[in-house]
């Protein structure tokens, strides 16, 4: 059976789409957050935008394929269509720039690196 590309990467996605949403919420609404939890509003919107930032830049530098290193998560985001680039990108299972197929071997190098 083949294996979804992006296999080794599910977990980092599904937690970081997720807290990439809690941040997004942190920074459009700081008021509400800063009455709920009891810190000045500006602290949580820059706690939100750092947390968005990184964790962008996190997504995007982690998202690479092995075989030709373009960026799947940038090219999620454009070519997904409907914008549900992270249903698009969790069901590749090869790369739609290099046609890179995850094997078995591929998926157990990747988890020995990281
Ligand atoms: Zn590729």
């Amino acid at each position: 059976m083949e294996k979804p590309l992006l296999l080794v990467h599910r977990r980092k996605l599904i937690v970081g789409s997720t807290v990439l949403a809690v941040s997004a919420l942190l920074a459009l609404f700081p008021d509400t957050v800063s009455r709920l939890i009891g810190m000045s509003s500006w602290s949580v919107e820059l706690v939100g935008v750092i947390i968005f930032v990184v964790l962008l830049y996190w997504l995007a530098h982690g998202l690479k394929c092995p075989g030709c290193g373009v960026n799947l998560f940038w090219y999620g985001l454009g070519h997904a269509k409907s914008g549900n680039w992270l249903d698009w990108l969790l069901k590749q299972s090869a790369c739609p720039k290099c046609g890179y197929r995850a094997t078995d071997e591929s998926v157990r190098h990747v988890d020995q690196r990281t």
